[in-house]
């Protein structure tokens, strides 16, 4: 009882999320009871019209019932018709709704949230978990409410008939009830292990395609093909357990089902040769109580889905009660705000961790200047980026632009003053044009091929199959990480913000793409504020300042010419690229 009371307590919510159309749901509900009790009723009938015929009641006085009949079917119908309408408007509407507030539960959640997890995960709660969602409320939640309410109804019809016969079917409609629940423990293991199961079988299978290029270079076919068979056999494992027992709740059912129609058949032929049961009613009887049974026995199938629903539900009520790394004030905006960056003492530990990863950090960029973040891979360069955009608020000090800490920016201002430049830009399914415009979607064709020029990717725009209007996700695959770096540039110069935080591109790009970056970083920079994650001596040199990071702190700040002069840890950093005459730094 427990563990129903407890699933009861995880699907209860699903129920809230039908929102506005709640009252449209309970009147699918109702219609549905009345279209399986109207179905009951015309067998009922027809069994009692069959009988009395037999029985030699004259046909003339049973047409009424015949039409009567007739009606009480259509209306069946009818409803049965209007609730199945009825119900999937429901699901399909409040499903909509589901999938906007989780993506607004998103953008509040912001980067910060999904950044700490896998975005498959995400993907698939927005996708699979909420489409089970619509499982539980078109195809789960009726069944069950028909499982309680048509057993009552019909043993109460049956109990009109001839109370004895009530009394003999109760315990086995009783028994076939909770039979999803005499092996409930094991459902819930096996349920668990069969999605365990299948998750490593996809993360294994995802892994053979997307590394095929290193499994075919290194030969590690034979392994691959090795992971992937283990987890198959872990996953029919899991599902043939599961087989197993479904083939056992349904024999059981079977069994208890075809018990209790043959007690009932046995019973009504003793009370009617004893005069206790009027023989035109007991064909009625009869089938009222198959009626009866049908959906419990439905239930089995229904039942064993209900632990993975509410498992589904548990991951969709995770992400609509998580807190949001920061929240945003409702304070109308700052006007004019200096594009000064100072960040002041700030230090920060990621919400996964408790090691701080900024430990008392304080730079400033002035209006207008270049900074290069220079540092060791792990030192906290996109860190700093991340914070600056609030993605996370720091642990202690702050960060403030124009001398206006962040936290007193309403969001859109925010983002009017700050954009970014990644590394690994995300090009959407859209045109090349679109992707430049997400910032200004009221950009013209012009200003998006101007900003395309400046950012030095126009000719290899124009080189696409359908030039500016070629699909990203299709043929634009074939770009190379420089000339996807370019279009992120375009990006954030149609987005003109004063402030603009650049992470250079570290991969080895040919020198031409090199020079495209430089020159596009020159476009960017030239009027910004602008920080760049520097990884070459060729951007760090033009930069009108450095500030090198080292374990989260500053250990060096100056010009280029201060520093390389000195012995500091900048000009250690630096020493062994110069000498290789390279241009990448370690
Ligand atoms: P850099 O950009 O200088 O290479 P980062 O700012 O990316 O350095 O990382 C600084 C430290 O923070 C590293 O030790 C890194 O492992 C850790 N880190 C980065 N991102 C996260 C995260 N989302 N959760 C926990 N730790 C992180």
């Amino acid at each position: 009882m427990k563990r129903v009371r407890e699933l009861g307590g995880r699907l209860a919510p699903i129920v809230a999320i039908t929102g506005p159309y709640r009252p449209m749901f309970y009147a699918s509900m109702a219609v549905g009871m009345a279209a399986q009790l109207l179905q009951i009723a015309t067998a009922g009938l027809g069994a009692w019209l069959v009988g009395a015929a037999i029985s030699g009641t004259a046909l003339s006085s049973l047409t009424p019932w015949l039409f009567a009949l007739v009606i009480v079917a259509m209306l069946g119908q009818a409803c049965s018709v209007t609730e199945s309408w009825m119900v999937h408007a429901v699901s399909w509407r409040s499903l909509h709704d589901l999938r906007l507030t989780l993506h607004d539960r998103f953008d509040e959640l912001g980067p910060g949230y999904l950044l700490e997890r896998r975005s498959g995960d995400i993907a698939r709660v927005v996708l699979a978990d909420v489409n089970e969602i619509e499982n539980y409320t078109s195809h789960v939640l009726p069944p069950l409410l028909t499982a309680v309410v048509v057993p009552i109804g019909a043993t109460a019809a049956i109990a009109v008939i001839q109370p004895v016969l009530a009394v003999v079917l109760l315990p086995f409609l009783v028994a076939v009830a909770t039979v999803p629940f005499w092996l409930g423990r094991h459902a819930e293991e096996q349920g668990r292990r069969a999605r365990t199961t299948a998750g490593a079988l996809g993360a294994v299978v995802i892994d053979a395609v997307q590394g095929l290029r290193e499994i075919v270079a290194f030969t590690a076919r034979d392994r691959a093909l090795r992971d992937i068979a283990r987890a198959q056999d872990a996953t029919v494992a899991a599902n043939l357990d599961h087989a197993r027992r479904l083939a056992a709740e349904r024999t059981v059912t079977g069994a208890l089902l075809s018990t209790g129609m043959l007690a009932t058949l046995a019973v009504g032929a003793l009370l009617v040769t004893r005069g206790a049961l009027d023989p035109a009613r007991f064909p009625a009887a009869v089938v009222i109580a198959g009626a009866a049974f049908a959906p419990l026995v439905a239930l089995t199938f229904v039942g064993g889905e209900l632990q993975r629903i509410a498992a589904c539900a548990d991951r969709v009520w995770t992400i609509l009660r998580a807190t949001p790394p920061v929240r945003f004030t409702a304070a109308p905006e700052h006007p004019r705000p200096q594009p000064v960056v100072a960040f002041d003492n700030v230090t920060f530990a990621y919400p996964s961790s408790d090691r701080s990863v900024l430990d008392g950090i304080s730079f400033t960029v002035r209006p207008g200047e270049t900074v290069a973040l220079v540092g060791r891979s792990g030192a906290g360069k996109s860190t700093c980026a991340h914070l600056l955009q609030r993605f996370w608020d720091p642990a202690h000090g702050s960060i403030s632009i124009g001398g206006i800490p962040l936290a007193a920016f309403p969001e859109q201002q925010l983002r009017r003053l700050v954009s970014s430049v990644p590394q690994d830009v995300y090009l959407f399914n859209t045109s090349i044009a679109a992707n430049i415009a997400i910032g200004k979607p009221d950009a013209t064709r012009d200003e998006i091929r101007v900003a395309a020029r400046l950012a030095n990717a126009e000719a290899f725009i124009d080189a696409l199959p359908d030039g500016f209007d070629t699909i990203a996700g299709e043929r634009a695959a074939t770009l190379s990480g420089g000339q996807r770096q370019r279009l992120a540039i375009a990006r954030a110069l149609l987005r003109d913000t004063p402030i603009v935080v650049f992470d250079e591109a570290v991969s080895n790009l040919d020198t031409e793409s090199e020079a495209a970056i430089r020159r596009g970083l020159a476009a960017v920079a030239a009027g910004r504020t602008t920080i760049v994650i520097a990884h070459r001596l060729s951007t760090i040199r033009r930069a009108d300042r450095i500030v090198m990071l080292d374990a989260g702190r500053v250990v060096d700040t100056g010009t280029y010419d201060e520093l390389i002069s000195g012995d500091g840890p900048f000009a250690r950093l630096v020493q062994p690229t110069l000498q290789h005459e390279s241009d990448v730094i370690p």
